[in-house]
């Protein structure tokens, strides 16, 4: 799932009906005021509206089902240590307290692993 995409899609969602509502009560006033037929301009805006909403729901199924990308291997990554990543335990030299190695000190008393 890539989280940008279904959000933009969401987005998209929320927005189209907003803009098809925004029309349909401009459109509402323009009848209601008797002048029917100014409201065929905002047949463009239904039409922009649904495409918004269409594409948005299109666009979130494309968010949830497209996979995360690959972690592409870069040299600079293979070249670092294991202990550079984030994730695996060290323990602290000084105090015994175990940490993430992903921090350049030990959070407990401020030494710095290895
Ligand atoms: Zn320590």
């Amino acid at each position: 799932m890539r989280p940008v995409i279904f959000f933009v899609g969401i987005g998209m969602v929320i927005l189209g009906p907003l803009v098809t509502l925004s029309a349909f009560s401009s459109c509402l006033g323009t009848i209601l005021s008797g002048n029917v037929f100014a409201c065929v301009t905002n047949i463009v805006y239904f039409v922009l509206g649904g495409i918004i909403f269409v594409a948005g729901v299109i666009t979130a199924i494309i968010g949830v089902f497209v996979p995360d990308p690959a972690p592409t291997p870069s040299p600079a990554s293979h070249m670092g240590s294991v202990a550079a990543q984030s994730g695996v335990q060290v323990i602290c030299k000084k105090c015994g307290h175990a940490f993430d190695s992903g921090l350049f000190f030990c959070p407990s008393c401020g030494q710095r692993p290895g």
